[in-house]
């Protein structure tokens, strides 16, 4: 059995531009983007997760609309939505990923950002390839939204990835969800 691999959008808890506590709104271009590239680079899953009600049943109604209505125009789109849950916390995420795994052990957490004033060591991207790989270990990834993960799950996670860094010449790094976790996913399963 091949470990899992699987993504999450979060949505709470992030960070508002002051560094307080936020909960932020589900996008449609996000879900679909994120969708689409954790289908294309193999992923078992990708939650989208947010603790508002009202939130889930929306993400609910993007994901049926395209498993049902949507699909009579893009099939591909449903191809790439069933792998989508909605969920209302990345505790939820973690244990659907440990009930999914075939020893049912949690996942590695694998936290996202641009910064790196977490002060939590952090790994590359190569290298956290090559320890799933020979470690055989299911892994989930998480991608933040607003200001980014909130320091409680910077702190909680297992590994934390290094920042994706380009040339600019000021370090200007902050890129998009949907950038950022297309850029990651090709260097993790491309
Ligand atoms: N409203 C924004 C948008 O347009 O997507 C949300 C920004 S949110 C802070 C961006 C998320 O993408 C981060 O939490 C992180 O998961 C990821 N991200 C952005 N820039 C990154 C970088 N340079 N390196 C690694 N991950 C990055």
């Amino acid at each position: 059995v091949s470990p899992r691999f699987s993504t999450a959008l979060v949505h709470h808890p992030c960070v508002d531009r002051h560094g307080a506590i936020y909960t932020t709104s589900i996008t449609n271009l996000d879900v679909h983007d994120l969708a689409r590239s954790s289908r294309t680079y193999g992923c078992d899953a990708f939650y989208v997760v947010t603790p508002v009600t009202a939130q889930r049943e929306m993400g609910e109604r993007i994901l049926s609309y395209w498993q049902d209505e949507g699909v009579k125009r893009n099939p591909d789109r449903q191809n790439a939505l069933k792998i989508a849950h909605v969920v209302a916390g990345v505790d939820d995420a973690v244990a659907m990923e440990r009930e999914a795994s075939a020893e049912k052990i949690a996942p590695l957490l694998v936290v996202t950002s641009a910064r790196t004033d977490h002060g939590r060591p952090m790994a590359t991207c190569a290298e956290l390839r090559i320890a799933l790989q020979s470690e055989r270990r299911d892994a989930l990834v998480l991608f933040g939204t607003g200001y980014g993960l909130a320091p409680v799950v910077m702190q909680r996670a297992d590994i934390v990835l290094a920042p994706l860094t380009g040339q600019a010449p000021d370090g200007y790094n902050h890129l998009s969800v949907r950038s950022a976790a297309a850029i990651l996913l090709d260097r993790l399963r491309g």
